[in-house]
């Protein structure tokens, strides 16, 4: 899921200084769980705006945020509100952010989230990174921790000298996290496979901006 945390709302109010009417658009996927764009934030943020002098013409919840057609047809009930309003808030990611913005493209569009990164939820509304989005996945080697991201340095074949115990150079608060490989792929009587290097990542497999059509094409009819 796509992480995000809520900007400090003087900063935002700042952003949003120029405007005096908002629709506000949150998100029922990643931003629900992480509490900066479901139905409570969104009931918070516009209690918060009114507070301030500001008008809130309507908030709508889409299924899914960064699926611009379904929020574009998920807010047609919402048309004559998103019309009343100069300004649209977004409360999901920045993903879901640009989706406003191609579905207004005659407004202005604002984030009210930071987007952080791509993580997994370890307990409620906690999230550790772990996925870089490298492009080509290389957890088949690595026992199914990913040195590109739980390494701070991306190291890919066995750890820096700065590892100490199990802990990383950079924190001790970080379990090295070659120290984690090893110890994985021993527990899966692996470890033959780690004298194998790996080859050098291909990070153009990463470029921006990356584009994929992963439907199949349709069939020709004759
Ligand atoms: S190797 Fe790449 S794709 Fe696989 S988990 Fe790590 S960053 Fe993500
Ligand atoms: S100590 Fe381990 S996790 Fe930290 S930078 Fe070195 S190899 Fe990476």
């Amino acid at each position: 899921m796509i992480i995000t945390k809520k900007k400090d709302f003087k900063e935002f109010l700042e952003s949003i200084r120029d405007y005096k009417s908002f629709f506000l658009i949150g998100c029922s996927e990643c931003a629900s769980l992480c509490g900066t764009g479901g139905e409570p934030e969104l009931a918070a943020m516009k209690e918060a705006l009114e507070a301030e002098g500001k008008k809130v013409t309507g908030t709508m919840l889409p299924k899914t945020g960064c699926q611009t057609l379904g929020t574009k047809i998920e807010l047609k009930k919402d048309k004559e509100a998103c019309a009343a309003a100069e300004a649209i808030i977004v409360m999901s990611c920045g993903a879901g952010t640009q989706s406003a913005v191609e579905i207004f493209p005659d407004k202005p569009v604002f984030p009210s989230n930071d987007t952080l990164f791509l993580g997994n939820m370890t307990r409620f509304q906690m999230f550790d990174e772990r996925c870089s989005l490298c492009g080509q996945c290389i957890l088949d080697k690595t026992g199914g921790i990913c040195p590109v991201t739980a390494c701070p340095k991306g190291l890919l074949n066995g750890p820096c000298g700065g590892t100490n115990e199990g802990k990383c150079e950079v924190s001790p608060d970080i379990e090295c996290a070659w120290v984690r490989i090893y110890n994985r792929m021993k527990k899966l009587n692996r470890l033959d496979d780690m004298k194998k290097p790996l080859r050098p990542k291909n990070w153009a497999a990463s470029r921006k901006p990356a584009t994929l059509i992963a439907r199949e094409k349709e069939e020709v009819k004759k």
